[in-house]
């Protein structure tokens, strides 16, 4: 069934019991999804829904954030700018989420590796998650 709701950009949605997710935008057409979420599917034009991304992915690429970025938008803690990992997560639906990463240990970071990720009424955050054997 079609979703007529208005677009929103970063919209989340939330079950109960679960914690916040993306939402994107898929195409009726050819199945592409998008976030964040467009009302025009990127590769054909056709009119796209809503849909739930996964709260779980995986690392596709990731860097380190050296210097602070332009303010606004960004605005910086209260404690200053300290360096931070971003990069961008792969979800099972196909598309690539940029997000911020929530961890201090740059070293532990890899390409591939599990991550949670979630809306925060900014930029996604992403978190490494243990690997299920
Ligand atoms: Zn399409």
């Amino acid at each position: 069934m079609p979703d007529d709701s208005p677009v929103q950009d970063r919209a989340e949605v939330t079950e109960a019991g679960e914690p916040a997710r993306l939402r994107g935008r898929r195409c009726g057409g050819c199945a592409v999804t998008a976030y964040p979420a467009d009302g025009a599917c990127p590769r054909c034009g056709r009119a796209t829904s809503a849909v739930t991304l996964s709260a779980e992915g995986r690392l596709w690429t990731w860097t380190v954030q050296r210097f602070a970025p332009k303010a606004p938008p960004y605005a910086p803690p209260a404690e200053g700018f300290r360096p931070f990992a971003v990069g961008y997560v792969e979800l099972p639906e196909g598309v690539r989420v940029a997000a911020v990463l929530d961890t201090d240990d740059f070293d532990s970071i890899r390409i591939g590796m599990p991550v949670r990720i979630g809306p925060t009424g900014g930029v996604p955050r992403a978190v490494p998650v243990e690997e299920t054997p």
